[in-house]
């Protein structure tokens, strides 16, 4: 059984008042580990140890040191590969193959932040000739990093490796559902010669993120989950205003054309919907087909629908796993009724798989529901699971309102052969990606993250570095002279 323990000040320790919590396998609900749970006052030593690392040498590494670093992590990333591909499959019950291919753009982008910090040059300004005017990068300090049960150690490289990179030192608290991939990766960096307090780690709850929102010795915090949890920290961020990026949910449309490449479009709209059965922050479970094609559309996708393996992560002909927790299966369910209830039809799925082996876990039927309006619960709020929602427009300015009219802001996705018309509704559509002919690409080079009720902030990019850092104006007066105004 796997035991997990907090990481602070360079220490490995148990909670304070020893507190565990068992982590369940969403495949078939045995226990897989038992983690330590943080409370307040862990969470409180290990900011203690963060801001002592900050204020001590660590300030004195060079932007060389800390490259390094970050290519060090890459490469034991890389080493370990399998085996936290392996965690990541038991803990959040997604596909070997889809943790695989995590931890493959986790290494690349501990690698993309380590050449941007190795290119950190800051910038000399147009100055009087007795005076050196620099502007410099500089750490923003302690930074308290937040991330979600979906992705765990995906979200949290993202974070991790810009506030590293950039000279922070860090707290980072996962999901008390998925803490496995990122205590396997903070025996990584127990592995590294880091002073300590530079990178803890602290296992708990919301009172332990709470904990990191509201403390003044927190400089930023860095969120990716829930609107509601968004709101609470962006309140707790006041009391000593410190510095937040907030990654949340998402009500993607995926608007298909009837000029488009049909095949790709629906091959596109099961892969945007079911990929991590659909517990994906953007996930295309939005549907918009063009009237002249929406029956043929729905149809071709009811073809598909049965023919999706649903099974344990570990099988190799495994297409799509469980949900992730009990909590998440019923929210989804009720979520498909509410549909129902409000007039929308169901194609495909709504319930649990039959057979023995779905008895146990939080298994359900890829689901499609048609024939969705936009003015339903449904279209409109995050479903987080595998369910793709039908609706039917009639003209591109039709497509353009209804997809806009959502309070979230996360992804989008065009399908059409006219590229003009694909890259009019790129411009028009106010999310923080949109995709032409594609869904789901991202890379370490561009930005990530939401308009509106989808967040605050980006990460990755050159901008997802930028995040973790202060800009100081350094003015050197060279040949100081009085000036004589006042009183001479
Ligand atoms: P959640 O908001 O319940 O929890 C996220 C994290 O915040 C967890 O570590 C949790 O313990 C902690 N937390 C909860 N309440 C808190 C509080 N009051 N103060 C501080 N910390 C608190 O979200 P979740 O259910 O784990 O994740 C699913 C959500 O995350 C979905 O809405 C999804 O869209 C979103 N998400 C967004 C992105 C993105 O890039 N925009 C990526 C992945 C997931």
């Amino acid at each position: 059984m796997i035991q997990t323990q907090l990481y602070i000040d360079g220490q490995w320790q148990s909670p304070i008042d020893q507190g565990t919590r068992a982590i369940v396998s969403p495949a078939d609900e045995s226990v897989i580990a038992q983690a330590a749970e943080a409370t307040r006052a862990d969470a409180r030593l290990a900011i203690a140890a963060a801001r002592r690392a900050f204020d001590g040498p660590w300030r004195q590494t060079t932007i060389r040191d800390r490259a390094r670093l970050l290519n060090k992590i890459a490469d034991l990333i890389d080493r370990d590969a399998e085996k936290l591909a392996h965690l990541e499959s038991l803990n959040t019950g997604k596909t070997l193959t889809e943790s695989r291919t995590d931890m493959g753009d986790i290494a690349a982008t501990f690698r993309y932040f380590a050449g941007l910090v190795a290119s950190e040059s800051g910038a000399v300004n147009e100055a009087p000739h007795h005076v050196i005017s620099r502007t410099l990068r500089e750490p923003v300090g302690v930074c308290g990093l937040i991330t979600p049960w979906n992705y765990p150690l995906l979200q949290a490289a993202w974070k991790i490796a810009p506030a590293l990179g950039a000279g922070n030192t860090v707290v980072i608290k996962p999901s008390n559902l998925t803490p496995l991939t990122t205590h396997h990766f903070t025996q990584l960096i127990a592995e590294l010669d880091l002073p300590p307090g530079v990178f803890n780690l602290v296992t708990g709850g919301a009172e332990v993120g709470a904990e990191l929102a509201e403390s003044l010795d927190v400089d930023l915090v860095s969120f990716t989950g829930g609107a509601f949890a968004g709101e609470s920290i962006m309140k707790a961020a006041t009391g000593n205003f410190k510095r937040i990026g907030l990654e949340l949910g998402g009500k993607n449309p995926n608007i298909v054309f009837a000029d488009a490449d049909l095949d790709a479009a629906v091959d596109y709209a099961l892969n945007a919907a079911f990929f991590h059965a659909g517990q994906v922050c953007s996930a295309g479970s939005r549907l918009m087909v063009e009237d002249s094609i929406y029956d043929a559309f729905i149809g071709r996708l009811a073809e598909r629908l049965p023919r999706i393996v649903i099974g344990n992560g570990f099988h190799g002909e495994t297409q799509m796993g469980p949900v992730q927790s009990a909590q998440q299966h019923e929210k989804i369910l009720g979520m498909v009724q509410a549909g129902i209830a409000e007039g929308a039809r169901l194609v495909h799925g709504g319930k649990r798989p039959a057979g023995d082996v779905f008895r146990k876990g939080y298994w359900l039927e890829p689901t499609l529901l048609a024939d969705v309006t936009a003015g339903m619960k449904i279209a409109k709020e995050e479903i987080f699971g595998p369910v793709i929602t039908a609706e039917r427009f009639h003209s591109e300015a039709e497509a353009l309102r209804a997809a806009n009219d959502t309070p979230y802001g996360l992804a989008a996705a065009v399908w059409t052969r006219d590229l003009d018309k694909g890259n009019r509704m790129s411009r028009a559509l106010r999310f923080g990606t949109v995709w032409v002919n594609d869904y789901h690409p991202y890379f370490p080079e561009a930005p990530w993250g939401g308009y509106k009720a989808s967040g605050i902030g980006r990460e990755l990019a050159r901008i997802g570095l930028d995040e973790y850092t202060e800009l100081k104006h350094s003015y050197i007066n060279l040949a100081p002279k009085a000036m004589g105004w006042f009183g001479a």
